[in-house]
């Protein structure tokens, strides 16, 4: 039985995949693979295909975020989407800092917590994600990493609203490689220990923690069974309706 007070997350990162016409066409068929789940269901898809996506999962238990947003409130900002216009096309959640942001755009810990901060002024909820490279990691050098990037980002929110946060080891994510249970465990321990460092320990009962990285309906179970672990970011393995169904649905599972 779970115990925690936690309300469980599953997100799903679809990246740069699927048109609006396939967004939809999962929706219809995740909906009811996941009627009958009490956790937080989040599908993050394209922005193009979040119109497509929020039409298709009204009236349902699954929830719309945005992949990336601007940090600017509006203005002149080409290419960029606020936090308004997320929210009035029905976003509620934002991911913050993926690796692929930080990595291969070139986002820093500011920028990030900068984007954060927008998201949550902005009444979205920032899913933060934070995690050590394979070489940080060579050089035990995660603990590091992951002090300064939840410090850094944790500062300039306020800790009254909803965060979430996701410890995503960058050499864990579309690799296959995922980390053990017991490391991912240890790592968000960690984290939750910094937020009750930077604010209080009550928060830090309360704030929902993901691991992400190479998570599939075969390793699920052994995740979701670590105490401190409130939930998963899924990327490749959301990609179809039925393997993230399976992941929501990690319980009935035999
Ligand atoms: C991700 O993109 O956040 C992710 C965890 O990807 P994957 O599940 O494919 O490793």
């Amino acid at each position: 039985m779970d115990e925690s007070p936690r309300r469980k997350v599953f997100a799903a990162n679809w990246k740069m995949h699927k048109t609006a016409a396939e967004a939809r066409e999962y929706i219809e068929d995740l909906c009811p693979l996941v009627a009958g789940s009490a956790a937080e269901i989040v599908v993050f898809p394209g922005a193009l295909s979040v119109p497509a996506v929020a039409e298709a999962a009204r009236g349902s238990n699954i929830c719309v975020g945005l992949q990336n947003i601007c940090w600017a409130g509006e203005g002149a900002y080409t290419g960029e989407i606020s936090a308004a216009q997320a929210a009035a096309a029905g976003v509620q959640y934002v991911i913050c800092g993926h690796s692929e942001r930080r990595h291969i755009f070139d986002e820093s810990g500011e920028l990030v917590t900068r984007k954060a901060r927008a998201a949550q002024s902005g009444g979205l909820i920032p899913l933060i994600c934070v995690g050590e490279t394979a070489d940080e990691r060579r050089l035990e050098e995660t603990e590091d990493v992951l002090r300064s990037d939840i410090f850094s980002s944790l500062a300039a929110l306020e800790p009254d609203g909803d965060i979430i946060i996701a410890y995503e080891p960058v050499w864990a994510i579309g690799t296959g490689q995922n980390a053990t249970a017991d490391d991912a465990e240890r790592e968000i321990a960690f984290i939750r220990a910094l937020v009750a460092e930077q604010w209080d320990a009550d928060f830090a009962a309360e704030i929902r923690i993901l691991y992400g990285g190479s998570v599939n309906p075969d390793n699920i179970g052994e995740f979701m069974a670590m105490p401190n672990i409130d939930g998963v970011l899924v990327g490749g393995a959301s990609l179809e309706a039925r393997k993230f169904a399976a992941i929501v649905n990690y319980d009935e599972q035999e």
